[in-house]
């Protein structure tokens, strides 16, 4: 098989997918209008634009409505995960006495697939044997994870499972970085934090050699990215909320999700890694 076709299908599973869901991100998640949400909900409490079929009824709309926090959210294929595997096609109206279980079943199975898209990412990336059998068997026991009964699920100790992971996307990012740098350093200097996270909010980083830094979980939220070449930049965890990022290069990025890539500006001329589809809204500036 062709490397890269591989490299594409391993996240077919990784990548949303509506129609095979039960409408569970409309449901089990709290939203609050404030954050581009149609109202503010608490858990487990359907939508009210949420239909019958599972579908949404303002599903072409939903930027113009300015519910950009619905576009720009991801499950990483959790949703169909838990509607056709976990439960077999049950689904939460018809058999309400599931429905909390499902809902808390559908969170934990988010974060593992999350982390799946990651692991995925890192051994693409990763050249060093040993740890990329490391990636490899982590990416299998999680695989099998996903697939076991909701009791187990609802069991899992997710955070060590989380340390783990975590572990060796830290490991792989230093050594692919420090690889790429060779010894040279970016110009990249802000010490501004909040919380421990690099605060970046509204900054002009135009000018700023960005290749190789560690982004890791970082605000930048409305930073100035044009024309930045972000490649081998770690963004796992980072804000990029309406970060301006046109015609930047992330196609070599770190840990990129189709989640940041949505709630971002871009254009055209912004280039993408492989998995991450260039968001319609895009197309005709309805960020
Ligand atoms: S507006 Fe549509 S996509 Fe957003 S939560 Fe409601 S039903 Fe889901």
């Amino acid at each position: 098989m062709n490397e890269n076709k591989f490299k594409e299908e391993s996240f077919e599973d990784l990548k949303i997918n509506c129609k095979k869901c039960f409408g569970f991100c409309c449901v089990a998640l709290y939203f609050s209008a404030s954050d581009g949400f149609p109202n503010n909900k608490s858990a487990g409490k359907p939508c009210l634009n949420l239909q019958s079929n599972f579908s949404c009824s303002i599903h072409k709309d939903l930027r113009k409505k300015g519910l950009k926090g619905c576009t720009t959210y991801d499950c990483f294929g959790a949703g169909q995960k838990v509607a056709q595997i976990t439960y077999a096609g049950y689904n939460w109206k018809e058999n309400p006495e599931l429905s909390d279980k499902m809902f808390d079943v559908f969170l934990i199975m988010r974060q593992l697939h999350e982390m799946l898209w990651y692991l995925k990412q890192a051994l693409i990336i990763q050249t060093n044997e040993n740890i990329k059998n490391r990636i490899n068997n982590l990416i299998t026991e999680t695989e099998d994870i996903t697939r076991s009964t909701p009791d187990y699920l609802m069991s899992l100790d997710i955070e060590s499972h989380r340390d783990g992971v975590n572990a060796l996307l830290r490991q792989t990012s230093e050594f692919i970085r420090t690889k790429i740098l060779d010894g040279k350093k970016t110009n990249f200097k802000r010490k501004k934090t909040i919380a421990g996270r690099l605060d970046c909010i509204g900054a002009d980083l135009k000018k700023i050699n960005l290749k190789g830094a560690d982004l890791r979980g970082s605000f930048l939220i409305a930073a100035d990215l044009r024309g930045t070449d972000l490649s081998y930049a770690d963004l796992i965890g980072a804000d990029l909320r309406d970060a301006d990022i046109r015609g930047a290069n992330l196609k070599d990025s770190l840990f990129i999700t189709q989640s940041q890539i949505n709630s971002a500006k871009g254009d055209h001329s912004t280039r993408l890694p492989k998995p991450i589809v260039r968001p319609a809204s895009w197309e005709d500036n309805t960020y």
